[in-house]
């Protein structure tokens, strides 16, 4: 997606480890107008699959999800990283290395708010080494609905995050595929 592109190249900014921070619109400050172009984007990409619930991560994928969600006019639920031991039984729970802290989580999601009936599109900010997706993937299986697709704003083509979701069949559209980055020479990204 072009406007993204141009975006990414004005405001990103490539940091030590593989980071990525566009927080002037998207990770700290969110241009609401901006995200609500992209939230079109998905819309035009995934208004036939069916979509009934949008499931997104704390605390980045809210804004996106729900800037998104009314396109769809549905609702979003959102996974929470759970940092209680004792988790009780109303809840899925999946695990999630994070790719920013490197730290270990449980994520989890109310049985209220996932069902069998459910068809499901995942959103994100961004994605890395697939693990935030699988886990919340993970959380649509167990609830036994369907994955309808996963929708990302930055995706970082050279991890392994791309490759994992679609051999698991899940229907991935990134808005910009970042194919490397430098901190001197800035963002390169996949021509189509
Ligand atoms: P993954 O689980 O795919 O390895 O990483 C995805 C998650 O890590 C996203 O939810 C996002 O919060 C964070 N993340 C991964 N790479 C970047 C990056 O380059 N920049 C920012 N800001 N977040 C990232």
């Amino acid at each position: 997606m072009k406007l993204l592109e141009d975006r990414i190249v004005k405001d990103g900014i490539v940091s030590a480890g593989n980071v990525l921070k566009v927080d002037c619109f998207l990770n700290h400050q969110i241009d609401v107008a901006f995200i609500n172009e992209l939230g079109k984007e998905f819309y035009r990409l995934f208004k036939d699959a069916g979509v009934n619930k949008i499931l997104t991560i704390e605390a980045s994928g809210i804004g996106i999800a729900c800037l998104a969600a009314q396109h769809f006019n549905v609702p979003v639920v959102f996974a929470k990283k759970s940092k209680s031991k004792n988790i009780a039984g109303d809840v899925y729970v999946s695990k999630v290395t994070s790719f920013t802290h490197g730290t270990t989580h449980d994520v989890i999601v109310s049985k209220k708010f996932l069902n069998e009936n459910d068809r499901v599109l995942i959103l994100d900010d961004f994605l890395a080494r697939g693990q935030a997706l699988l886990g919340l993937i993970d959380l649509v299986e167990a609830a036994g609905a369907k994955v309808v697709g996963a929708g990302i704003v930055i995706e970082k083509s050279w991890q392994e995050g791309a490759a994992l979701i679609r051999e698991k069949g899940v229907r991935l559209e990134s808005l910009a595929r970042v194919e490397s980055m430098d901190v001197e020479t800035g963002v390169k990204f996949v021509k189509d």
